[in-house]
């Protein structure tokens, strides 16, 4: 039988996918922390797959210990695998495999929500009824009809974006380096240069990896050239935003408002309860003191629909590997 430690897990792994690997007759450790050069010690031999999801830090050290105890199998149970040294898993003969993607609409749809309750102004309201204060002074939204919406990457996510928010009558305008042209052909949206974005777009929503050509592609010079009251939405990931420039920018108006589901610094916070402790982190504090700043803490994938389709392939993936096959080449992690 093949044993997992799975690792950073919360009440809803354990219901998806910690059930479908039960079903799948594989034996299953779950452990609330995350692994890490202090944790690892919890690998004890006769486990065979550590799974790990996105704040797991599984460098050398790491995959030196797993593989010392008999591990021969990293089972991302998400997309990104930044957080895996691959150079040091291949050396160990350790197996790297992910979930290349479970729910694009989930980020999408994410997306155009925190855009949506910015607009109308929805946290806002929703305190002020609970306060039985039903004045609406303050809480002016705007028609999506007319407005025009600038998406920084098209790829799976993007696309879905770019035609949820077209099925508002917005004008969808496009930049990715490797633009689908048949595609937004057929979807009636339109690439434009990124300079053109900053000019015409009431909306920016971020839709590109995080690579060192993209580490703060949204800075002072690029803020201060968007349109005066922009507001922009970033779902991808934290370091595409600059976050001290982002607060200046907030200050002086000239972005109206911001949907944040990543933080450059999220790491050891988001899905974490910290609500008893003091908030160490001075730009997340006062980024939270602005009425027209919304964080939610990296919650866009977080569907029904995503979650089974992590557990389903996550545990394909462990099941090949404990009939000794290889999962398909798509969710394979080579350096
Ligand atoms: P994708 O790979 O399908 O698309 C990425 C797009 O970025 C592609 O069109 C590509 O051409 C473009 N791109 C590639 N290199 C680029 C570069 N150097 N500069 C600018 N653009 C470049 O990815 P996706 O599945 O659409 O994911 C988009 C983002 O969403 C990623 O950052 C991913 O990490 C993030 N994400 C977030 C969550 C969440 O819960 N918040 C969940 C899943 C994915």
């Amino acid at each position: 039988m093949t044993t997992v430690a799975m690792f950073d897990t919360k009440r809803y792994d354990r219901d998806h996918l910690g059930e479908s690997l039960l079903a799948a007759g594989i034996d299953v450790k779950f452990r609330e922390f995350r692994l890490n050069a202090e944790t690892v010690e919890t690998v004890t031999e006769g486990t065979d797959v550590v799974c790990v999801f996105v704040n797991d830090k599984v460098d050398r050290a790491v995959i030196e210990h797993l593989a010392s105890k008999g591990v021969r199998m990293i089972a991302l149970r998400c997309a990104g695998f930044n957080g895996v040294d691959l150079a040091a898993a291949a050396e160990h003969g350790l197996l790297v495999a992910r979930v290349p993607a479970y729910s694009p609409y989930a980020v999408a749809e994410h997306a155009v929500t925190l855009a949506m309750a910015l607009n109308r102004r929805i946290p806002q309201a929703n305190r002020r009824v609970r306060d039985m204060n039903f004045t609406l002074d303050g809480l002016v939204g705007f028609d999506m009809h007319g407005k025009t919406v600038g998406l920084i990457g098209t790829g799976k996510i993007g696309k879905i974006a770019g035609q949820i928010f077209k099925g508002f009558g917005t004008r969808v305008i496009m930049w990715d380096p490797y633009p689908d042209l048949a595609w937004a052909q057929e979807a009636g949206l339109e690439y434009v240069t990124l300079s053109e974005i900053g000019r015409e777009a009431d909306i920016v929503s971020l839709h590109v990896p995080l690579f060192p050509e993209t580490h703060h592609i949204i800075n002072d010079l690029v803020l201060a050239a968007l349109k005066p009251g922009v507001i922009l939405i970033n779902v991808s990931r934290g370091a595409l935003v600059d976050t001290v420039a982002l607060i200046e920018a907030l200050k002086t108006g000239q972005v109206g408002g911001v949907g944040l589901d990543v933080y450059e610094e999220e790491e050891g916070k988001f899905f974490e309860d910290l609500s008893g402790e003091i908030m160490d982190d001075d730009v997340l504090a006062r980024l939270l003191t602005f009425p027209n700043v919304i964080v939610t803490a990296h919650q866009a994938f977080l569907t029904k629909e995503a979650l089974d389709e992590i557990a389903r392939v996550t545990t394909e993936n462990i099941q090949a590997f404990g009939r000794g096959e290889q999962p398909e080449p798509s969710r394979i992690v080579t350096a």
